[in-house]
């Protein structure tokens, strides 16, 4: 059964030059655009009250419980604007079935994926003219799930959700070229153990990363790596976006990204990668790569470039890694010609320069 939305435009919509203003220079995340989704769930109703409405403030009881125990998970994805106007997103239901896969985690309950996808469909319908126009932007789009349950009890999920959809115009991550980040090998901290949360993507696992990336900031690095909790030396992923290892070069470079043992985010452009990156040559591959197998890759030259992948950069190079005891650079530290190549292509599938064989591309 798909639900019925009941669609209630807001009457003080942000006046146009105003959003044009703010669709100049939109960074990340500051700005938000006139409605929003929501949708409830409880016991009794399952899924109901959808609706389209002005994007406010939401009022919630000081003892609701997503405020204690963060039963609480989010997705995000963006909206791009094509040469010829039209709005398109990128694998929506591949969000959609991460969502799901999240909830059951944490021990909520699923939304069907036509309603997840649905609702970003009438979002972003309703607020087009903040889909940025400029090459490199995007709206990138924010739905969320909250537990609304009144009360502290902690030995039971919440019996009560909603779920929301936000909206934000996003500026290029390149503004000035594509400058490969450094990165902290973080030993002290880890991110996610076996049978804990990290394949799922839910606030706690990114409140409990800003330490780490503080340090790494401490450090000089722009970005933290994450290793196992096991043994602290097997490479993860990045604070927010997946890693690819590039090996050899020319006809017969391979790329290889750390596999999904449950403790990372299956990311869905890093999934993308896999299959994008043997149809151009490359083949590719999921793994297992130390940190020290890192270094001597880079110094024997066996390992050529390094790159993360995610939906807010689509993909960066990591130039120069740093760890308590060691410093060295991927490469020459300049981004390398796999990695271009990569997100060339990437990149030409979501504006539409490439034609895209996989049904990636989702029109609005
Ligand atoms: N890892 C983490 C921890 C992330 O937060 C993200 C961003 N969602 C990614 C990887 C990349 O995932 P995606 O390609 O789906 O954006």
């Amino acid at each position: 059964m798909t639900i019925e939305f009941d669609i209630r435009l807001s009457d003080h919509r942000t006046p146009a030059d105003e959003r044009e203003r703010l669709l100049e220079n939109p960074g990340f995340g500051q700005t938000f655009t006139d409605h929003m989704i929501t949708i409830r769930w409880d016991a009794e109703h399952g899924w109901h009250d959808a609706r389209l409405e002005a994007y406010a403030p939401l009022t919630l009881d000081p003892a609701t419980a997503v405020f204690h125990y963060a039963q609480e998970l989010f997705e995000g994805l963006k909206a791009y604007r094509r040469a010829d106007g039209s709005i398109v997103a990128f694998r929506p239901y591949a969000n959609a079935a991460r969502f799901n896969t999240s909830c059951e985690r944490m021990a909520m309950p699923p939304l069907p994926e036509e309603t997840f996808v649905r609702s970003l469909e009438l979002l972003v319908d309703a607020d087009r003219d903040w889909v940025p126009t400029q090459e490199g932007h995007s709206l990138y789009l924010r739905p969320f799930i909250i537990a609304t349950q009144r009360g502290l009890g902690v030995n039971s999920p919440s019996s009560s959700y909603l779920f929301i959809v936000i909206a934000s115009p996003s500026g290029s991550y390149f503004t000035g070229g594509i400058k490969p980040v450094s990165v902290w090998l973080s030993e002290e901290y880890t991110r996610a153990a076996p049978g804990g949360t990290g394949a799922a993507k839910c606030g706690g696992n990114y409140a409990a990363a800003f330490v780490a990336q503080a340090q790494a900031v401490q450090e000089g690095c722009d970005q933290v790596v994450w290793l196992d909790a096991n043994e602290h030396r097997w490479v993860e992923e990045m604070g927010g976006m997946n890693l690819f290892f590039v090996y050899g070069s020319g006809a017969d470079a391979r790329v290889m990204t750390p596999a999904l043992t449950g403790t990372l985010l299956p990311g869905i452009t890093r999934d993308a990668l896999l299959k994008l990156a043997p149809d151009l040559g490359v083949p590719a591959s999921e793994g297992r790569i130390s940190t020290d197998q890192w270094r001597e890759g880079n110094a024997s030259g066996e390992l050529t470039e390094v790159f993360a992948c995610g939906t807010a950069a689509v993909i960066t190079p990591v130039g120069r890694v740093k760890s308590a005891k060691d410093e060295w650079l991927v490469g020459s530290g300049e981004p390398g010609p796999v990695t271009m190549r990569l997100r060339e292509e990437l990149v030409g599938i979501q504006y539409g320069d490439r034609p895209d064989p996989y049904g990636w591309i989702h029109k609005i």
